[in-house]
């Protein structure tokens, strides 16, 4: 086994591929045990640390990101309507993306609470996280009923200034106009 695993450290190894016994090895990331032997839980390289004898896989990612049901996605408010905003979401967990995939917001995926409207959730040229809900047709449906989920960068509609949370509105502190928005708890922390 232990020269197996020598032979392995760098290589490519897939889910359920054995790398080695717990009396020689000692299980770290990536990996599981299972009657004393120790796999592969994922697609990625063994990495094998020989003074520590820790043995772990570092996943490798195939091929493009593309949003799941459940991903964490960003993305940038492109149109909004009476009952639905539409958003071209252009970072999926903590990977921006090339091109982007367009994402739907519905208003009653925005908040537990009652929406009146959607213009009092997000405009144009937001930046918003949002969870993907589902993908039926390649259509990411999306949903910021958490309060980490929201938008993250507002601008002002009368001057295009980023606009300040402060309460229950926003607040332009270039022109003074006040707006609404259904904003992530974070917001106005991140970097653009
Ligand atoms: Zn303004």
């Amino acid at each position: 086994m232990s020269s197996r695993l020598s032979e392995k450290t760098g290589q490519l190894v897939v889910p359920g591929e054995q790398l080695g016994v717990i009396e020689e090895f000692v299980p770290d990331l990536g990996t599981y045990v299972k009657d004393g032997v120790i796999y592969s839980k994922v697609l990625g390289r063994a990495l094998l640390d020989l003074s520590t004898r820790r043995v772990s896989v570092f996943p490798v990612s195939r091929g493009p990101k593309v949003p799941r049901v459940g991903s964490i996605v960003v993305g940038q408010v492109s149109s909004v309507q009476n009952e639905n905003a539409n958003v071209r979401i252009f970072r999926v967990g903590k990977e921006n993306i090339s091109g982007f995939f367009s994402g739907i917001l519905h208003i009653s995926d925005v908040s537990m609470r009652y929406v009146d409207s959607m213009f009092d959730v997000c405009k144009p040229s937001d930046i918003m996280r949002a969870k993907v809900i589902s993908d039926k047709n390649r259509v990411f449906h999306l949903s910021t009923q958490d309060k980490d989920l929201g938008v993250l960068h507002a601008f002002c509609t009368n001057c295009g200034f980023l606009l300040e949370s402060r309460r229950m509105s926003m607040h332009c502190p270039r022109c003074g106009r006040i707006e609404k928005r259904k904003t992530a708890f974070d917001y106005g922390k991140g970097e653009l």
